[in-house]
């Protein structure tokens, strides 16, 4: 309680003396407490370490948690707190985590101890890979220091990115914005850039894990929406002028007050379980953090005319309680058209063609089990589960020429609106997949501006579910042709001059040529032969070229094959 006799929530009181485990299959977060030596004026942890409230957290429920973690399967493991490097468990949990062969720990940390070189030396020698998440609470060391209320902690901080980058570590930076530090955001381009800093994430004062503070206080530090939009706007134009593609991303932040940065802001999203712990240690029920995190939060009445709210959450509800609403205009669909020059908002805009495939029932045995859209990636997943629980996930990104491309498997289907590609669980059955692919084509294509420029690859299709073994047989054999032709060399004057993967199908393209002119390219692919691989070999002339010139490089280049 503070001297207004405002409460601590019971999360933040169990969280100031236990660890808590957020995480999902491939990543833990290990929240060690509360205890902090900073007292930054939106956290609640510095207020509780005052209050004493917060506690040094035995190890042994750690080192409980990092082993179930790593049973699970998880690779990544975050330490955070509070501050995790004032706790007496965090050395030997440190320890756990290399030997138990994580191969990424996070260690998110406000940088009073790495300040000194030895006490980074010391984490170093334990061998793993980490990453240094640095909480700067300011792009200035007026700013960090006027929000952490400690002074000289700027100092430090930095001090700690130097050594960690001289040392050519992974440095990035975590902040969260309030009055104290937002006329300083356009300092952070220059920031990052001398201390090497990878990626820069900023989030919002969020009300619910400032402490137990009184209206007042929260009428000081959260700062409105639409005054911080200038500084952001400066910020996000020195790092796109220092890097078009540098990772800075701003949290909770309503899309309505920069929308042309709007591919910069993403709202918290993907499932992340959190499995309280039971203060030993034990994993208890798991549940969805993010639903949690948006308990706080609502919309407008006028957000429902806005083409963000599918992935806006909304504002705090304390904020609304202290600013009202009227800042929040909704963006209409036209707007963000006019606005997506580079392909960004690509998930928002296609959504209206997608309508009648996410809601069309999936060909028996398979059942509808989520669609996750990705709006920063710009992918969107829809996942079917078959009768065992087996997945099978298809793929939706922009089609080419639509922004930067987005890396996935090899597409099975393209059209003027979206690339279709599937990822399948082990053991699926192979005429399932058809079947669900075929369903999914025709609701795909169904669309009135869906246009078809690629047609769906089933031969391709049969060929990825054939047994992994029969398959690569097959590619190796192409793997010892290609190795062939290289040895060889020469070809009726020409030679091989590049080998790419083959654009459809399973194979590579050999292009051949003499004096920088492309003639003739030779395709080797796996093709059915009934339900059986075999090798298929094609050819196909270079724009120009000459059918005489090719015929004997391409009688070469056979026998070569055939030898
Ligand atoms: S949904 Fe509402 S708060 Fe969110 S961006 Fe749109 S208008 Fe702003």
């Amino acid at each position: 309680m503070n001297e207004a006799g405002e409460k601590h929530s019971e999360k933040h009181l169990q969280e100031a003396g236990d660890v808590t485990i957020f995480g999902s299959d491939a990543q833990i977060e290990l929240q060690l407490g509360h205890v902090c030596n900073n007292r930054c004026v939106f956290c609640v942890s510095g207020q509780l370490t005052e209050q004493r409230l917060a506690k040094q957290i035995p190890v042994d429920p750690v080192i409980k948690a990092l082993e179930d973690g790593a049973s699970r399967g998880s690779k990544r493991v975050t330490f955070l707190g509070g501050e995790p490097t004032t706790q007496r468990s965090f050395m030997p949990a440190l320890r756990r985590a290399v030997d138990l062969g994580y191969e990424q720990i996070v260690i998110f940390t406000n940088g009073v101890r790495t300040r000194k070189a030895e006490f980074v030396d010391k984490i170093l020698a334990l061998g793993g890979n980490y990453e240094w998440r640095f909480s700067v609470q300011g792009g200035t060391r007026e700013a960090h220091d006027a929000v952490t209320l400690r002074p000289g902690s700027f100092d430090r901080i930095v001090a700690g990115m130097r050594h960690v980058a001289d040392r050519g570590e992974d440095v990035t930076i975590n902040m969260c914005v309030n009055e104290n530090s937002y006329e300083s955001l356009p300092h952070f381009p220059e920031l990052c850039k001398e201390y090497s800093v990878r990626q820069l994430h900023i989030d919002q004062m969020r009300p619910s894990d400032a402490g137990a503070r009184t209206d007042e206080y929260f009428a000081q530090f959260l700062t409105r929406y639409s005054e911080m939009a200038p500084y952001f706007a400066k910020m996000l134009e020195g790092f796109e002028e220092m890097d078009p593609d540098y990772d800075v991303n701003l949290g909770n932040y309503p899309y309505c007050q920069l929308p042309e940065w709007a591919h910069k802001i993403h709202h918290d999203g993907q499932a992340t379980l959190t499995y309280p712990a039971d203060g030993v240690g034990n994993f208890c029920d798991p549940f969805d953090k993010y639903p949690t995190k948006r308990a706080d939060k609502s919309h407008a009445p006028q957000c429902d005319k806005c083409a963000f709210k599918s992935q806006c959450n909304g504002v705090f509800d304390k904020y609304a309680e202290l600013f009202g609403l009227d800042e929040f205009k909704p963006v209409s669909l036209e707007r963000l058209t006019e606005l997506d020059t580079r392909g960004h908002f690509f998930v928002l805009l296609v959504e209206p063609a997608l309508k009648q495939f996410f809601e069309a029932q999936p060909p028996a045995p398979w059942k509808a089990d989520e669609v996750f859209r990705n709006t920063r990636d710009r992918i969107i997943e829809t996942r079917y589960l078959d009768a065992e629980g087996r997945r099978a996930t298809i793929i939706i990104t922009p089609p080419p020429g639509k922004g930067k491309d987005v890396p996935v498997h090899a597409p099975l289907m393209v059209t003027n609106r979206f690339r279709v590609s599937l990822l399948l669980d082990e053991g699926v059955e192979p005429s399932d997949v058809e079947k669900l692919m075929v369903w999914a084509a025709e609701h795909l294509e169904s669309h009135r501006t869906v246009e078809v420029t690629e047609a769906p690859d089933w031969v391709r299709l049969r060929v990825g579910l054939l047994p992994p073994e029969e398959l690569k047989r097959v590619q190796y054999k192409i793997a010892r042709l290609i190795g062939r032709i290289q040895r060889q060399g020469e070809f009726a004057g020409s030679s091989c001059t590049s080998i790419r993967p083959a654009e459809h199908g399973f194979g590579s393209v050999l292009e051949f040529g003499r004096a920088g002119q492309a003639i003739v390219s030779v395709a080797l692919r796996v093709e059915l032969d009934g339900d059986r691989p075999r090798l298929g070999v094609s050819y196909d002339l270079a724009d120009g070229a000459e059918p005489d010139a090719a015929r004997p490089v391409l009688t070469d280049v056979m026998a070569a094959l055939r030898a």
